[in-house]
């Protein structure tokens, strides 16, 4: 057995076999047992390759129906009322997605990945009880396959830290119960086996948490460790250093302390007291994030790095948090260019490599066939390295001698140019960009991309569309109007399709939550714009009408946090690639008429590091590249960006040194809560404030939107309001999308003349 430590492992399945047999479980179609099943043949598979690749540490526990966060929420019986009348998978299924009666519980990003967590509901009144069933036969199901697993649990502190009140208490009145539901739990498991292994995850500490939360740790672990000798506790954190939290659990009777070490690097501050300590080191050093091959002699390098204070005999390989966020095998990548696929590993590709690190760096012996995955490794890396694909000579040589990097003219000297050279009246109409995506257009896109109907029909059928859609934006009156993204799949794929430097794959999917995945595009190499991407479509909606058409672009940020990017260049190197591209983009817009555009942030908030300390960095380039991606627009070129749903208190400042003229944000859910932080730091540039939240498809009434106006105009002064709709508007259907926008120019209308 190789010393290798798998924090955990995905559970959707390679063809997405969870995320169908649930989706048709929910439609009626078939019952709850069939879900049981497939997903007994998925752990029993994702158990299998773990076994097969010698992993020691592998666990139970990390499957899940929809959400860990929700089983913990299910294991310690914290069932908000409105549920409490239902039970097993009904209620389980009822707290993520809602019934008729009871609306879902909320479900956020978990940390800085794109996996959504459902948030736990607690109040004063919370009782927590016990329901270890899961954990049991999950442990007792790997059991019988041979395989003795370790458990994975989030930890008490992490749990309550993650959740919310809904009565403005303190989730931390419940951290001696919650304890001691943990504590029975730790019983129950002890008689198990001879010797438990239970992982608890508390990543919560890679953030910056006050001193009250770190207070917590040592209470909490030096009662859980004692509670069995059979027990041994690993205490887990991933996706950051985690330093001030391992000062203290040195200092509690666990068994094992895991850290990442791929983006934690700080975590080799504290590994002197580790040793001190003798505590076992769960050593992450795979990437659980990204998907390019790791380099062995570098990992091994690594792990040599560490043990040159560790001893050996306590250090434990792993990957650096668990696979769930990369995909599952490149097996199924057959249309993938042969080179770029030798340059991946995805989560079962990481466990062969988990399974050789571990041996060269332990001396095992190593096989013939080990020998000859190495010198593939290096021969891989090396030609990585030097590959044609990812150097563009053109690209560096133009990013170096770079000249022009934001606009020239201040924005109350562009404001004004654009006011006159536009005419838009206060509380100017407009929408974020998409229009519903009906099941024709899918259609459509897909037979293209198959070859089943030629380019023409394919321009006519999106041209049809455009027009409808810029037809029925007339009739109504909105003042701005957008073309409806009819030709785009999704906001980032359509625009890395275009570009060069981008790959796609086939199945490398991510879940996102529940049974929802998501498929980010890869960025390989440097990145170029070879033609004009969006100006064939957007100047044919300009045609059809002589009102204005805001053109639709996504911002390089955006494009980078929703990517797999490149490990060999910096971050912020990749996006000023990007946001090159863009502006040569905005450049063509521009001259061929199209003057209003908008570069979607959608994802800016979600770059966000998780540690303070290197917030300003993220902002610094951040900022620089979205100004970079406009930085060709002329001064009477009015550029919009948009936001969706956040907490903006924090970044405002850096909103506004984007210097975008006009912003759209998400807030329609918040009234006019969201907007005043932009009055409070007298916040210069437009705003428009999304009025009707588009998430359901119930029709918001004029008067409400007129209310809805004016609690707005009660922050902000007209000439600074654009009313538009919440985004996501392609999520939805046109009959809803048709009256509530009518409604909406009605609101404004009364608005205006009142
Ligand atoms: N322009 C995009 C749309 O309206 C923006 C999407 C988003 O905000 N996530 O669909
Ligand atoms: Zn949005």
């Amino acid at each position: 057995m190789s010393k290798n430590y798998v924090i955990g492992f995905p559970r959707i399945g390679e063809k997405r076999e969870l995320k169908k047999v649930l989706e048709q479980y929910w439609l009626g179609e078939i019952d709850f047992l069939e879900v049981e099943f497939v997903s007994k043949e998925l752990k029993k598979r994702h158990w299998a390759y773990q076994k097969s690749t010698k992993v020691q540490y592998i666990s139970s526990n990390d499957f899940s129906y929809y959400d860990n966060m929700l089983d913990t929420t299910i294991l310690f019986g914290a069932i908000p009322k409105r549920f409490q009348h239902l039970k097993d998978e009904e209620l389980y299924f009822a707290m993520a997605r809602g019934t008729k009666e009871a609306v879902a519980m909320q479900m956020t990003k978990w940390f800085n990945t794109n996996y959504h967590y459902i948030v736990p509901e607690l109040s004063k009144q919370s009782n927590f009880t016990l329901n270890s069933k899961k954990i049991i036969q999950e442990y007792k199901e790997a059991k019988e396959l041979g395989i003795t697993p370790k458990i994975n649990l989030i930890g008490p502190i992490t749990y309550l830290a993650l959740s919310k009140t809904v009565d403005n208490s303190d989730v931390f009145m419940h951290i001696n119960r919650l304890v001691e539901e943990y504590a029975k739990l730790l019983e129950e498991i002890s008689t198990l086996d001879e010797e438990i292994i239970l992982q608890l995850e508390e990543p919560i500490f890679v953030k910056d948490v006050e001193p009250k939360l770190l207070s917590l740790l040592k209470p909490t672990y030096e009662k859980l460790a004692s509670i069995s000798s059979k027990v041994k506790i690993a205490v887990i954190t991933y996706f950051e250093h985690s330093n001030e939290a391992t000062k203290i659990l040195v200092n509690t009777p666990i068994w094992a302390i895991g850290l990442d070490f791929i983006y934690g690097e700080k975590n080799f501050e504290v590994l002197e007291e580790i040793k001190t300590s003798n505590k076992v080191l769960i050593a992450g050093i795979i990437d659980g994030r990204n998907i390019w091959k790791s380099n062995l002699r570098k990992k091994v390098e690594l792990l040599e790095k560490i043990a040159t204070t560790i001893d050996k005999n306590n250090i434990l390989v792993s990957t650096s948090c668990s696979l769930l966020h990369v995909p599952f095998s490149l097996e199924y990548e057959t249309a993938l260019d042969k080179e770029i696929k030798s340059w991946l590993s995805f989560a079962r590709e990481k466990l062969e490599e988990l399974k050789i690190v571990s041996k060269i760096f332990f001396k095992e012996e190593l096989s013939l066939e080990d020998k000859a995955y190495i010198k593939r490794n290096e021969e891989d890396n090396e030609k990585r390295k030097n590959s044609l694909k990812i150097h563009n000579k053109t690209v560096q040589e133009e990013l170096k001698t770079l000249t022009k990097l934001q606009r020239e003219e201040k924005f109350e000297k562009r404001i004004k140019a654009q006011r006159e050279f536009f005419k838009y009246e206060n509380l100017a109409t407009t929408t974020i960009g998409s229009f519903p995506q009906t099941a024709e257009i899918r259609q459509v896109r897909r037979d293209f991309k198959n070859n089943i109907i030629s380019k023409e029909v394919y321009e006519e059928k999106i041209k049809e569309y455009i027009s409808d859609c810029i037809a029925f934006q007339e009739s109504i009156g909105l003042d701005v109007l957008v073309h409806g993204e009819p030709e785009r799949n999704d906001m980032v794929e359509y625009f890395g399709e275009l570009l060069e430097g981008f790959a796609f794959t086939k199945n490398a999917w991510v879940q996102s939550y529940g049974s929802r995945c998501v498929k980010p595009p890869l960025i390989f190499g440097d990145v170029s714009r070879q033609k004009p991407m969006s100006v064939q479509w957007l100047t044919f909606a300009q045609s059809k009408t002589s009102k204005v058409v805001k053109g639709m672009l996504t911002g390089p940020v955006t494009i980078l946090n929703w990517s797999f990017v490149r490990d060999d260049k910096p971050r912020n190197e990749v996006a000023k690639q990007i946001a090159l591209a863009i502006s040569k983009e905005v450049d063509d817009l521009q001259n061929a008429g199209i003057k209003m555009i908008q570069v979607d942030e959608a994802a800016f908030k979600e770059g966000y590091p998780l540690r303070k300390e290197n917030i300003k960095i993220y902002e610094k380039w951040a900022v620089e590249n979205f100004r970079l991606s406009v930085s060709s627009a002329k001064i009477d070129t009015q550029i919009h960006t948009h936001m969706c749903y956040s907490e903006f208190n924090d970044i405002i400042k850096t909103i506004e040194a984007m210097d975008a003229d006009v912003i759209s944000i998400e807030t329609a859910r918040s009234g006019n809560r969201l907007l005043k932080i932009f009055k409070e730091v007298g916040y210069k540039q437009e705003v428009g404030p999304g009025i009707y939240d588009i998430h359901s498809p119930r029709v918001p009434s004029v008067e409400e939107m007129v209310e809805q106006i004016k609690a707005l105009l009660e922050v902000l002064p007209k000439e600074q309001l654009w009313i538009n709709p919440d985004c996501g508007l392609k999520t939805r259907k046109w009959p809803e999308v048709k009256l509530s926008l009518e409604n909406l120019v009605k609101a404004v209308n009364i608005v205006r003349n009142s």
